[in-house]
């Protein structure tokens, strides 16, 4: 109401926008929708106050229920993960990532990750990144053919240039990650081991994604995609990485504080808070089943619209489709469907022969739409929608209209 007043314009972009996110298919795998409690604690007071520092070591009055935030924030964190520490303050994951390598190295020390064009992170050592600019950064790519990682190439690469850092994740690899085998590798060279859950959270809490906590150092995540809060990230320490170095808590907090921010986003930090505790509820572990068993059905689905499906489906919630069977780029389907109201992205594939501003692939993902009580049976329509836009570009407006009403159905928390 206030907003109205005193921006209309703002206030008129905010309600189209809103409308959009209702009428259409978010298929984005990196998105979500929080809950409005979540955008509560995010909207709030909370906004307005410093506090640099951590929780009884602060540098301004007036705190007293700042701490016990970030604390509430932090004992759920370390439940939900089953960790013995966690810095909750990072503005998001790029510089929670930031802080792990500046906690951790020197300029010009050696890194190693998985390529951005593979499904890497750009925070992993890709080149235009800071993280590839800073540091000596090698890079593991996928298997040319079955576009899975290749774990004994990633360990004749560890072992040729002993990195003394080594990132596990991703933003765009529909398998499940051998924790283990990435901790036997690292454990050879003596090079600390960090997974980067951004993607995953929400399904390793869950149990649908095996865990990395018994085999690294360090976990970092974000808090705003399968997690489904506000965005934001956290870093996170391990037995494993405290028994290596005992002063790895103390040597993340500074790197974020005083090292990189000032005043963590107090009511981004209540927000995670909120999302934690909504994390901890049984009915979270039913969604996050549910998102994985969405996107299997999703993928079977397409693989019957004759789609090429990356490694030949998915373990977890996203599905990268290589397109030149039809004829079409990534840019031009995701345009399409997004004229359709099923909102995709291009995406590279591993090797791809087009540049990466036209790449041959799409990625796609069930987390938003599960929150939004999508089942099984709702996939097989969607993917049959899919098919239809792909196939008969005369079909999007009829489709569109389809979608629209169709989304009423499933209102956004
Ligand atoms: C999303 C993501 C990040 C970065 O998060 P931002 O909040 O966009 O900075 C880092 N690593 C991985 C694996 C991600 O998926």
């Amino acid at each position: 109401m206030f907003l109205k007043k005193t921006d209309p314009k703002i206030f008129n972009l905010l309600k189209k926008e809103e409308e959009r996110q209702k009428t259409t298919l978010n298929m984005i795998p990196s998105e979500n929708y929080s809950s409005q409690a979540v955008r509560e604690a995010l909207g709030s007071v909370l906004t307005d106050k410093y506090a640099e520092g951590y929780p009884q070591k602060r540098y301004y009055a007036g705190l007293k229920y700042y701490d016990e935030i970030e604390n509430l924030c932090r004992e759920r964190a370390k439940k939900l993960f089953k960790v013995p520490y966690v810095n909750v303050q990072p503005y998001s994951g790029s510089s929670a990532n930031q802080a792990v390598y500046f906690a951790l190295l020197r300029p010009y020390e050696k890194i190693m990750g998985m390529g951005l064009p593979y499904g890497g992170h750009l925070t992993h050592g890709w080149k235009v990144n800071f993280s590839g600019k800073i540091f000596n950064s090698i890079q593991y790519k996928v298997d040319e053919k079955t576009k899975l990682i290749d774990y004994k190439e990633v360990e004749k690469l560890a072992l040729k240039e002993k990195p003394r850092l080594i990132f596990v994740g991703a933003t765009a690899y529909p398998r499940i990650f051998d924790w283990e085998k990435f901790s036997y590798i690292a454990k050879k060279i003596n090079a600390y081991l960090v997974a980067d859950i951004s993607h995953i959270a929400g399904l390793v809490v869950s149990n649908v994604h095996p865990s990395p906590v018994p085999f690294v150092d360090i976990i970092t995540t974000t808090t705003h995609k399968t997690l489904r809060g506000p965005r934001g990230a956290m870093i996170m320490v391990t037995e494993k990485g405290i028994k290596k170095d005992k002063d790895l808590p103390q040597k993340i907090d500074k790197s974020v504080f005083p090292g990189l921010q000032g005043g963590p986003h107090m009511n981004n930090i209540a927000a995670i808070a909120v999302c934690l505790k909504e994390a901890l509820n049984p009915s979270f572990k039913s969604y996050a089943k549910q998102i994985v068993k969405n996107c299997k059905i999703l993928a079977s689905e397409l693989k019957k619209y004759n789609f090429n499906l990356l490694t030949g489906g998915t373990d977890n919630h996203l599905i990268l489709i290589d397109l030149r069977n039809k004829n079409i780029s990534g840019k031009d389907a995701q345009n399409l469907l997004e004229e359709a109201g099923i909102i995709v992205n291009k995406n590279e594939i591993p090797y791809d022969p087009n540049p990466p501003f036209n790449p041959s692939g799409i990625r796609l993902g069930t987390p938003a739409l599960t929150t939004r009580k999508m089942k099984e049976k709702e996939m097989k329509k969607i993917a049959f929608w899919v098919n239809e836009v792909i196939s008969n570009k005369k079909s999007v407006k009829k489709i569109r209209k389809e979608i629209k009403n169709f989304c009423k159905k499933f209102p956004l928390p």
